[in-house]
């Protein structure tokens, strides 16, 4: 199992334009890619923490730029047998869904039509390299989780159990049982599925007077490779979580309150998975929540790459740095940015956690 932990800095909205900038990508040192986020400490503009991750794309970065960087490598990856699971993270309006899901133009297209494209021509191409020999099929299910509960996205909301989908487990897996599966065979295909399922995500949520931001949305990309007696099966799993922000701040209705505590919660449990998952720990704590027990998150033999969205403006100050702060390895190292006389006591640790590993920086004396 090996997991990445990567920050996205979005650019400005038009909307934003002349607001303050308050978050930057930075290198340990200039022969260096960028690995670093920095934000100032909210109680004295003076001192500037550092987070550490594997990789730290800006504001620059293309849709393609990142695909190609964190995504596309693990593609062999599925087809060789692992499970591939893409996370977005952050607070709501800092790019999770322009990142998993993006625009419709070809060149703002995000992850998850990205992620099909190369599975169909990978899929294809390896039929025809084997004559036929290897069949390669590919199934979807789309589902979210809202309260802690399963909603298949692929069945009209009206269809829609108040409980949600149970969950079973089976040899050492967890199912969602009663979950559906639909064959996909191209890029058109799939776009009809995955926008009738957005609606439906949209429609159940207004419903429930919520909206998508507090629900997980995960889709499964299930592909099968056929030859012979042999079959081979392997998962990717694309993933839009909900909003990372503190609502006790924003909006303390009682809705909004149950809503965040689950959220809090599998947000909590989720980082927690990442950060043992990435030190090598035996024991992974994925059954204590709904979220990273149907992805098996550290059963199986798998890849994952979390995408830390942020937003670089001062209006997202607390909830950017508790979204940097949320691992249980983040302990944030308050030192004082004095000139440029600063020293990293400690390179960054390649296997950051979901927060990095912070670094350490002194003053010269
Ligand atoms: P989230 O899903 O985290 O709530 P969105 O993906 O909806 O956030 O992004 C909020 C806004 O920012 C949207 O208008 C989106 O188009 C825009 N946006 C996010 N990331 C980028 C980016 N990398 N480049 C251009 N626009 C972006
Ligand atoms: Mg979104």
């Amino acid at each position: 199992m090996s997991v990445r932990v990567v920050a996205r800095i979005r650019p400005l909205l038009e909307k934003e334009l002349g607001k303050d900038v308050i978050v930057r990508a930075d290198r340990v040192d200039d022969a260096k890619p960028l690995t670093v986020v920095k934000i100032p400490s909210p109680k004295n503009e003076a001192e500037e923490f550092s987070f550490a991750f594997n990789s730290v794309y800006d504001q620059s970065t293309s849709q393609e730029e990142l695909f190609t960087a964190e995504v596309a490598p693990h593609i062999k990856a599925l087809f060789q047998g692992l499970d591939v699971t893409i996370f977005a993270y952050g607070v709501t309006g800092t790019g999770k869904t322009h990142t998993m899901r993006g625009g419709l133009r070809l060149a703002e297209r995000g992850v998850i039509p990205r992620l099909l494209s190369n599975v169909f021509r990978r899929g294809k191409k390896m039929m025809k390299d084997t004559n036929g020999e290897t069949v390669v099929d590919v199934a979807l299910s789309y589902y979210e989780i809202y309260n802690d509960k399963v909603f298949d996205l692929l069945e009209p909301p009206e269809k829609r159990q108040p409980a949600g989908l149970p969950l079973r487990e089976k040899e050492g897996k967890t199912f969602v049982v009663g979950l559906s599966e639909r064959p996909c065979d191209d890029l058109k295909d799939f776009e009809r599925l995955y926008i009738e399922a957005n609606n439906n995500r949209v429609t159940a949520a207004t419903k429930l007077n919520a909206h998508s931001s507090r629900s997980h949305a995960i889709l499964r990309v299930k592909v099968t490779q056929t030859s012979g007696d042999t079959i081979r099966e392997s998962t990717a799993s694309a993933i839009d979580l909900a909003g990372s922000e503190d609502n006790r701040r924003t909006d303390n209705g009682k809705e909004r309150l149950v809503e965040s505590a689950a959220i809090n919660k599998s947000l909590f449990v989720l980082s927690q998975c990442v950060d043992a998952i990435s030190r090598g720990d035996k024991r992974i704590p994925y059954r204590e929540s709904k979220m990273t027990r149907i992805l098996s998150l550290g059963q199986n033999n798998g890849i994952t790459v979390m995408i830390l969205n942020l937003a670089p403006i001062r209006s997202y100050h607390l909830d950017t740095l508790s979204s940097l702060n949320v691992s249980s390895r983040a302990k944030r190292i308050e030192v004082r940015e004095i000139e440029n006389e600063i020293v990293f006591k400690q390179a960054p640790r390649t296997n950051s956690g979901l927060l990095g590993a912070n670094i350490a920086r002194q003053p010269l004396r």
